[in-house]
């Protein structure tokens, strides 16, 4: 009976990889591609297929190293409703105009389908496999809005007003407002216009303090998506008495009721057509900008990865019911950018981003997913240099910034290049409060200046691939057991 079992199994199993194999069903894996604004997620998504697609330098990826990589190619999308991400579009700037191109502020999709040759021999005789990467990407912002499923009106109101209070100057208009405000007044859709307005703008600028790097929910007030200007988005969070209920036809009521929309049109949809069914996640991470920023940037930084890592937390989902049974088998937080730092500092950079995500994740029980930590530049805009001056040899990076970027009152003109000493990382950062707190600002400060996307190489007038750090070790972990 054992036996009989188990070649049943085996049976079965053989008859699922050549049904995978002659393309009847091919396999997809669901990759989403996620991180605060400007962490780089429209940057790494186009390097990526970039590399994929013409056959980029890959080293560390498994199935190009061991020469097993048929083909990549773009491939229509699975579903219809989502935007397509602007791929060529971003290429084009990054390629042609070596600019960076538009961030992303809303959610898009890109299919992959990959060709290869299996690693194992008994699976090759079914011929080559073949792989759809689904690759989902979307602000980081909307992950915050979790916590959100769980709040009544009234108690995100309380904490929406105790974060205020935490950030007068930036809060001052909205403290204005509401202070004229009666919430048991008769709802008029203009007094509702006005304190959604200055409660945008009370986020956007606490958004916007380089050294706070906050995120705060609701996340679409920032990344609204196709939803700018619906009702679902013109609400603010208001003085009011707990333990009462709002009277029928106030602006309380009002307000609430949007509220609760927000969570019914926009953030339920989104966890549930799109995160639940995610088989894979990378997280990008802008360490280098919160280490500028210092203890606070890096606090903040730290509470944005507690909520990140919250998603993944078993039973974190119940609110969408029995349909969600799938889980994130693995997650990636990779710290971007590192090519504004020299190459020694590389392992440094993860070693920090991994103590970040380690403190975030102790008082998180993340459901079964391996989760693992990469330092990596997608577009790699700097070269390594070094710099002997007295007889002592420094290490530098070069490259051309930005139009208008400056440094000790030199402004650059976007074509001129410039060698610098990136300053170095710290070995590790200081994990109890009280010293944190003792680091003045900008303490571990590495250069700021952005530079220009580099050169591309070109060989016989084909474009090669854009160059990168590490993005290949990223591709292996997300992808390349899928490719075996
Ligand atoms: P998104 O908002 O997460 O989509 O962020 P983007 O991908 O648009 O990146 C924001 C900015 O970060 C870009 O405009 C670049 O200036 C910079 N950036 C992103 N990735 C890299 C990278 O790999 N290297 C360098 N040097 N800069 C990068």
């Amino acid at each position: 009976m054992e036996r009989l079992r188990r070649i049943e199994d085996g049976a079965r199993l053989a008859a699922v990889s050549v049904g995978e194999r002659v393309g009847v069903v091919a396999p997809t894996l669901r990759l989403g591609v996620t991180g605060l604004s400007r962490s780089g997620k429209t940057v790494f998504l186009a390097a990526l297929v970039h590399n994929l697609v013409h056959g980029g330098r890959l080293p560390m990826f498994a199935p190009y190293a061991e020469g097993r990589l048929a083909s990549a190619r773009l491939a229509p999308q699975p579903d219809d409703e989502v935007p397509r991400f602007p791929y060529e579009d971003h290429v084009r700037a990054l390629v042609e105009e070596r600019v960076w191109p538009a961030s992303t502020r809303r959610i898009a999709q890109l299919r992959v389908t990959i060709e290869y040759e299996s690693a194992r021999l008994f699976a090759r005789r079914f011929g080559p496999g073949r792989l759809h990467l689904d690759l989902v990407d979307y602000p980081g912002e909307w992950l915050l809005d979790l916590p959100l499923m769980t709040l009544s009106y009234a108690s995100w109101c309380r904490e929406a007003l105790g974060e205020a209070a935490r950030r007068p100057r930036k809060a001052a208009e909205l403290r204005t407002a509401l202070a004229a405000t009666d919430p048991v007044a008769s709802a008029r859709e203009a007094d509702a216009l006005a304190l959604a307005d200055a409660f945008t703008a009370y986020l956007r600028a606490a958004r916007a303090d380089p050294n706070a790097l906050a995120a705060l929910p609701p996340g679409r007030f920032l990344m609204p998506g196709d939803m700018e200007g619906s009702p679902a988005l013109t609400f603010a969070p208001l003085d009011v008495p707990a333990h009462k209920e709002a009277p029928a036809g106030s602006l309380w009521a009002m307000m609430e009721r949007r509220y609760e929309a927000y969570k019914t049109h926009l953030v339920r949809p989104f966890f549930h057509d799109h995160f639940a069914r995610l088989d894979r996640q990378i997280v990008l991470v802008d360490v280098l900008s919160a280490l500028n920023g210092g203890p606070r940037a890096l606090g903040e930084l730290r509470r944005a990865l507690s909520s990140v890592l919250a998603c993944f937390r078993t039973g974190r989902l119940s609110f969408l019911g029995s349909l969600v049974d799938r889980r994130i088998e693995r997650i990636l937080f990779a710290a971007t950018k590192a090519d504004h730092v020299h190459q020694r500092d590389h392992d440094r950079l993860e070693a920090i981003l991994g103590q970040l995500v380690a403190e975030a994740r102790a008082g998180a029980m993340v459901s079964g997913a391996q989760v693992d930590v990469a330092a990596m530049a997608a577009v790699r805009a700097t070269r390594e240099a070094t710099v002997t001056r007295g007889g002592e040899t420094w290490h530098a990076i070069a490259g051309t910034p930005l139009a208008g970027e400056r440094i000790d009152g030199r402004v650059f003109d976007g074509e001129a290049e410039v060698g610098l000493f990136p300053g170095d990382l710290p070995d590790e950062l200081p994990s109890d409060p009280a010293s944190q707190a003792e680091l003045a600002e900008g303490s571990y400060g590495v250069t700021t200046l952005r530079f220009r996307p580099g050169r591309i190489e070109r060989a016989n007038d084909v474009v090669l691939s854009l160059p990168h750090i590490r993005l290949d070790r990223a591709l292996q972990y997300l992808v390349g057991d899928r490719l075996q």
